[in-house]
């Protein structure tokens, strides 16, 4: 069993720090949250008073944090992450975040004899609740081993995708996939019902086809009913999609629907829908049609 210091205490922070502390691991977590301190004490973790605190005694630090700014400074600002632990700890930054800052705090780690590796997840809430979140890694292949005990905890889907950044290229490609698809669904719907034809009724024979996927699977009645709670928030998919198209940028590749997809996502916040769930999509697609559902 490891000390684990865990850095942001979220949606999908809490159920994963829930699960170290669970299954033995001795687990120092801090959060700007005091509600998210509370459950962490809930679960059986240490609240820690700031960064340096929860991360000081760890040789493995998770940190789960909004985004890549977020990330630098828990990380790589004065008195974090890198300036506290000792040399040969190994942090596993699952936040999703640009390939670039992920590579760059690896080779920062690597001058201080710290072992990164860039982890971001799929699965959602549910994922993070159940541990069977999938889990992208990137970095070194000893380092990967080293910190499998701690990712089978929390995933099912554990693969070592490639060297530092190609975690969060695997996982851009995730965000572009499961774009389309919402706007897909969300398009279906409103065929569906402006046709008056039942949309739970035509979205269970779809699900049931090739057609069928695990958002139709475990999205299609909420959608329907438009229960739009996150989940993930639509203004965390738009950081996403920003992220997939400055990666075809740098890859030298177009990415067409991925553009429109994320233009799509861009009108959701901008219609003041950025904290809904990202399956609200339904509610940019139906404005398109000035239908309301
Ligand atoms: P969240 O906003 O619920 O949680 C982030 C937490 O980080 C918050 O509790 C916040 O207080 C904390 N935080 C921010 N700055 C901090 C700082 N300087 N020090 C300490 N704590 C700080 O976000 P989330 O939904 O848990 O997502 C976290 C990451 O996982 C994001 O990169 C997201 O894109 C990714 N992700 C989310 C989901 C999902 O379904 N929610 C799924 C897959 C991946």
């Amino acid at each position: 069993m490891s000390k684990v210091g865990f850095i942001g205490l979220g949606v999908m922070g809490t159920p994963m720090a829930a699960h170290l502390a669970g299954a033995g691991h001795d687990v120092s977590g801090f959060d700007l949250s005091a509600d998210a301190l509370a459950k962490l004490t809930a679960a059986g973790g240490r609240a820690a008073s700031d960064v340096a605190d929860a991360v000081a005694e760890a040789e493995v630090v998770v940190t789960m944090l909004p985004d890549h700014p977020q990330v630098e400074q828990v990380v790589l600002a004065a008195g974090g992450v890198l300036d506290v632990v000792k040399p040969g700890t190994l942090l596993a930054d699952m936040s999703t975040i640009r390939p670039e800052t992920s590579i760059a705090v690896a080779k920062a780690g690597g001058a201080k004899g710290i072992r990164v590796l860039d982890a971001p997840v799929s699965g959602g809430q549910a994922g993070a609740e159940q541990a069977a979140l999938s889990i992208m890694v990137g970095g070194e292949a000893e380092d990967f081993e080293a910190a499998s005990p701690i990712f089978e905890v929390l995933g099912k889907t554990i693969v070592h995708v490639g060297p530092h950044g190609a975690g969060q290229v695997v996982k851009a490609a995730n965000q572009l996939v499961v774009g389309g698809i919402y706007g897909l669904v969300a398009e279906a719907i409103v065929l569906l019902e402006a046709s008056g034809v039942d949309a739970g009724t035509g979205l269970e024979v779809l699900a049931g086809g090739l057609a069928g996927s695990r958002i139709l699977e475990l999205k299609r009645k909420s959608m329907v009913a438009r229960q739009f709670q996150p989940g993930f928030r639509i203004d965390l998919h738009h950081k996403d999609m920003g992220i997939a198209l400055a990666a075809a940028r740098q890859a030298d590749v177009a990415l067409p629907l991925t553009g429109l997809v994320a233009q799509l996502v861009a009108a959701g916040r901008a219609m003041g829908h950025g904290s809904l769930d990202h399956s609200a999509l339904l509610k940019v697609v139906e404005e398109l049609s000035g239908r309301e559902g």
